[in-house]
């Protein structure tokens, strides 16, 4: 009999979404910006300038952000366990029924119901109410300082990869050069954090390449418009 093995990912998702979203941020933003900028005709001195101002920016945003959506959430979910764990101990009775509520709802008779809350909570009741009424299966253990800084030089590394381009592509091909460069690098990026979280591949690679694409043509629309009528 073959034995059975699904490998789940889903709990690897967490950082993984976290540094993928972090490095795509870069990319996609630093680009643009550099594209915007290239395209309004900016000495390479400046286009520079404004893309390490750009890549310190984005990080700092992205550890501010991320620093206190960590922190509330953890804050938020903190406060759901406390209150549930003084319910259960000022009225056992009531945290029963509800329970039962919950499963009879979900397409258990009644009276079985009534027994899957009374097994469930006798071997851990705090969990039972966690998992299905606040519907916290894990709780959150991420460091927000650790996912700041994470975010934060995740963010940097994506934006050094356009940067780099502006850096060294020759002037007339500076434009094309940060796009197809920042494309690749998110292609490549999309494909790997698919690959990694068993998801499809080319859509995955597709899909954050189309994006980036639009984000991109966006601003040198944007940037060759205030050339024609700043310049
Ligand atoms: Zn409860």
């Amino acid at each position: 009999m073959a034995k059975h093995r699904e490998a789940h990912r889903t709990q690897r998702i967490g950082w993984l979404r976290a540094a993928v979203l972090g490095a795509n941020d870069g990319i996609v933003s630093t680009g643009s910006l550099l594209i915007g900028v290239a395209a309004a005709q900016t000495t390479h001195d400046q286009i520079l300038v404004t893309g390490v101002a750009g890549l310190v920016a984005g990080s700092m945003s992205m550890a501010a952000g991320e620093y206190v959506s960590v922190a509330s959430q953890k804050d938020t979910q903190q406060a759901d366990i406390a209150r549930e764990r003084e319910e259960l101990a000022s009225d056992p009775e009531h945290e029963h029924e509800e329970l039962a509520g919950i499963y009879a709802r979900r397409g258990l008779e009644r009276g079985l119901a009534r027994e899957v809350a009374v097994q469930l909570m006798k071997k851990d009741a705090l969990g039972a109410h966690m998992r299905d009424e606040l519907g916290i299966s894990e709780t959150v253990t991420a460091n927000p300082l650790q996912a700041a800084l994470t975010s934060a030089a995740t963010f940097a590394a994506g934006a050094a990869l356009p940067l780099a381009a502006a850096a060294f592509a020759p002037a007339e091909l500076r434009v094309g050069a940060i796009a197809v460069c920042s494309l690749l690098f998110l292609g490549t990026l999309g494909g790997i954090s698919a690959r990694t979280g068993g998801a499809p591949t080319l859509t995955a690679a597709l899909r954050v390449t189309v994006w980036g694409a639009v984000a991109m043509a966006f601003t040198a629309l944007v940037g060759s418009l205030l050339r024609v009528n700043l310049g």
